[in-house]
């Protein structure tokens, strides 16, 4: 279905859950979040129910994401429910990867068809820092295990997605370059967003992606891939992608719908506006579904100095 601006909106982000295993410093606040009875969010029949609807108005491609997807009692469950929906041709998942080497296989057999992982920094201290992750002493290892057991398990094309933070892994950019010469990854540089827990970081932490392009003149541009403009270092293997919301806004070919884990369904990420979808049914489903997509605004002007309006923090929505 296309919107008032002629978008067509074939893409719809599930989050899942909002709570998470880590606690990244830009998206979630160290305590955590309130652990919402089991009632308060979807359960796997209504996450069916409402993309089987958003199906039939035109989406066919799924994400599911967080909080982190993978700690959802019953993802498997979701994904083969979604993975069967006629029309969806594309599963996707974007988590932080560290319970990817146990659930790897059972989560290709469930559907899914391609998976993003976040991982902003190759080092393990730093990681544990940035994530505040608590369990692990070499965290990055162990997603890079889960990643050879994702290739074992079938998965392709695999994409690393590491938001560039001024001051934190700016100073490693060279090294992510590096990792796309023997592997075929797709790293994409994602500008971070002044969004929930970032809303009032230093300036100094906002940078440009076109940093990336400083940091290695090799990096020569080869296409676009969605929201994502591509690089490579001509011969290697794998190649980076540079995803700029803040730098250069894409909301004229969004194409985008999100679903938090409590119901509600979001036409713009930043935009604080957002529609209860729980309790409905068939057709009042799918008025309420085409109303948000046809009402989805035009764009919003993010930037350092206009941050998001959305009152809820990444976690909450899913990137
Ligand atoms: N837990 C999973 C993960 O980390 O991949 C999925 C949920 S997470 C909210 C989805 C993506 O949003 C991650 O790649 C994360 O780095 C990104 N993200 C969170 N806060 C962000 C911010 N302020 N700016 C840019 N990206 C952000
Ligand atoms: Fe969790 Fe992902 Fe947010 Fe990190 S970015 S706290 S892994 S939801």
């Amino acid at each position: 279905m296309q919107d008032s601006f002629k978008r067509e909106i074939n893409y719809l982000r599930i989050s899942v859950t909002d709570l998470c295993n880590l606690r990244c410093r830009y998206c979630m606040p160290e305590d955590g979040v309130e652990k919402f009875s089991h009632d308060r969010i979807l359960s796997v029949e209504e996450i069916a129910e409402i993309t089987s609807v958003c199906a039939e108005l035109g989406v066919n491609k799924v994400r599911l994401t967080g909080g982190e997807p993978l700690v959802r009692k019953g993802i498997f469950d979701i994904c083969r429910e979604i993975s069967k929906i006629p029309g969806i041709k594309e599963l996707c998942i974007t988590t932080n990867g560290l319970l990817l080497k146990q659930t790897a296989s059972e989560l290709k057999a469930a559907g899914v068809d391609r998976l993003n992982i976040s991982i902003d920094t190759l080092k393990n201290q730093k990681y544990k820092e940035l994530t505040r992750c608590k369990f692990s002493e070499r965290p990055v290892d162990e997603i890079f295990e889960g990643i050879e057991a994702a290739k074992t398990a079938g998965f392709q094309n695999i994409k690393l997605n590491a938001v560039l933070i001024g001051g934190t892994n700016d100073d490693e950019i060279n090294d992510f370059v590096a990792l796309t010469e023997m592997e075929d990854y797709q790293i994409r540089f994602i500008e971070l967003m002044p969004i929930g827990e970032a809303m009032n970081w230093e300036k100094s932490c906002f940078i440009p992606n076109e940093t990336v392009l400083s940091k290695d003149s090799r990096l020569t541009k080869i296409g676009e891939s969605g929201v994502a403009t591509l690089y490579q270092v001509p011969g290697y293997k794998g190649c980076i992608g540079l995803i700029s919301p803040v730098n250069h806004h894409f909301c004229s070919h969004c194409n985008r719908l999100r679903l938090t884990a409590d119901g509600k369904l979001k036409a713009c990420l930043h935009s604080r506006f957002e529609t209860p979808v729980r309790g409905l049914h068939g057709e009042e489903l799918k008025a309420a579904i085409a109303k948000q997509i046809a009402e989805k605004p035009e764009n919003y002007d993010l930037g350092y100095d206009n941050p998001s309006s959305t009152l809820r923090n990444m976690n909450q929505i899913g990137g």
